[in-house]
């Protein structure tokens, strides 16, 4: 097959602080991908969707949390049926979220059958090592792509490395085998990754798809291999990008390990669209993986989506728990009225309070946020220093610091950002 060029080779800009951005964008419903658009939050559901009043809750969940797009697995007939349902829900609920479809193994089926799926779905997902064997991959993935060629779809090609092309892969050992000099296991797999998502890019191309209606990944569940992995293809392609750990792991471990690869990576400007795949306790909360992306971007200072709480961590010169109550509390409220500013004073995620445990550190982290506190450590006077736009303004003192506080940060906002909002 001749390789189209353009799917290769990159093209991408800097950024204004250096970072590599690509210059192609891929729309999915509302939500532009790529170029100089932020980096997108996306999340996946993991009800039974052909459960519709599950998933449309769950979908209506992650969006309200923030997740920009949501992908549902459609893993069956009953979830295909269900989707055209859920999105009229989601409609009704005035939920505009843009839903994927995941597919493997029979997606080529599913979305020639269900034709009001595909046209519902404003994106599909497919993994190209789930597509059968052989001359029935090239068959199932070409009857795939005509569907979203044909609809106007968004295509992601999202490989993994628990799921390559086993006979891709095997021809990729043995060839390394030969070498006067084999790679590492490593060096092959990811060799195998960028390949069966480039070459699939290409092959998408050649059958009439769009190359600005193309997204990859290549995800795999170690760190070190995941940076790799996705600086490689940096350097080889201009396709948008959709960032993931997989299988990242439960708790603290997950966390940890989705931060350190997604960081490093939107850090080096690699990453258009960004999931966290964290395993939720058993009944816990799945809009954990939203809040995490958030967090990551905004810790980044790549975006904000609510205002941010510069704590100390304590030590022995504090007196009591007085400031840590009160930097949780702090925390809480503005986490709690996020969503009301955020159509009245939507730059409010901007927003930096500093609440500070004693003298040392607390006067000057308070004035270099909006506004900030420094409670009274051991020793000190019994009054807090409060600080705005970098200027004292008054003390604080006695058992009402904290709603008085809340109340300085409330006028704050309306004060700073009321006049945007009127003129909006
Ligand atoms: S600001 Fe004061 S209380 Fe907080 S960690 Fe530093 S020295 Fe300790």
């Amino acid at each position: 097959m001749t390789k189209p060029l353009s799917v290769q080779g990159n093209t991408a800009q800097q950024t204004k602080w250096g970072h590599r951005r690509t210059t192609r964008v891929t729309n999915v419903g509302r939500v532009p991908i790529g170029g100089f658009n932020p980096v997108v939050v996306q999340s996946m559901t993991d009800t039974d969707t052909a459960d519709i009043a599950g998933t449309t809750a769950q979908v209506k969940q992650l969006a309200d949390a923030g997740s920009e797009i949501v992908r549902v697995t459609v893993n069956n007939d009953g979830a295909a049926r269900a989707v055209p349902e859920i999105r009229k829900r989601l409609d009704g609920q005035g939920c505009d979220v843009p839903i994927v479809g995941d597919f493997h193994f029979i997606g080529h089926r599913l979305l020639r059958e269900h034709r009001d799926m595909a046209r519902t779905l404003d994106k599909f997902r497919i993994n190209p090592g789930n597509v059968g064997r052989g001359p029935r991959h090239d068959e199932n993935f070409a009857a795939f792509i005509d569907v979203a060629r044909d609809l106007g779809k968004p295509v992601r090609i999202g490989v993994n490395a628990g799921s390559l092309d086993p006979d891709m892969l095997v021809a990729k050992m043995d060839a390394n085998a030969r070498r006067p000099e084999p790679l590492s296991g490593d060096e092959v797999e990811r060799e195998a990754l960028i390949e069966s998502a480039i070459s699939s890019a290409e092959a998408a191309v050649e059958l009439g798809l769009p190359e600005n209606r193309i997204i990859i990944s290549c995800k795999v569940s170690r760190v070190n291999q995941m940076v790799e992995t996705y600086r490689e293809l940096a350097r080889r392609t201009d396709i948008p990008l959709h960032l993931g750990l997989t299988e990242a792991g439960m708790g603290q471990k997950g966390v940890v390990a989705t931060t350190a690869a997604l960081s490093i990576l939107l850090s080096e400007g690699i990453g258009d669209t960004i999931r966290s795949s964290l395993t939720p306790e058993p009944g816990g909360d799945r809009t954990k993986e939203v809040r995490l992306c958030q967090d990551i971007l905004q810790s980044l200072g790549l975006r904000s989506f609510r205002p941010s709480v510069t704590a100390c961590p304590g030590c022995g010169r504090t007196t009591s728990v007085l400031f840590r109550e009160l930097a949780r509390d702090i925390q809480s409220h503005l986490d709690r009225k996020m969503p009301e500013w955020k159509s009245k004073y939507p730059a409010a995620a901007t927003l930096k309070v500093a609440v500070m445990g004693c003298v040392v550190n607390g006067p000057g982290e308070s004035r270099a946020a909006d506004l900030g506190i420094s409670l009274p450590g051991s020793g000190e006077a019994p009054r807090a220093p409060v600080f705005i736009d970098g200027k004292r303004v008054t003390f604080l003192e006695g058992s009402g610091i904290a709603a008085e506080f809340i109340q300085m940060v409330e006028d704050y906002v309306g004060k700073r950002w009321g006049t945007d909002s009127a003129g909006q």
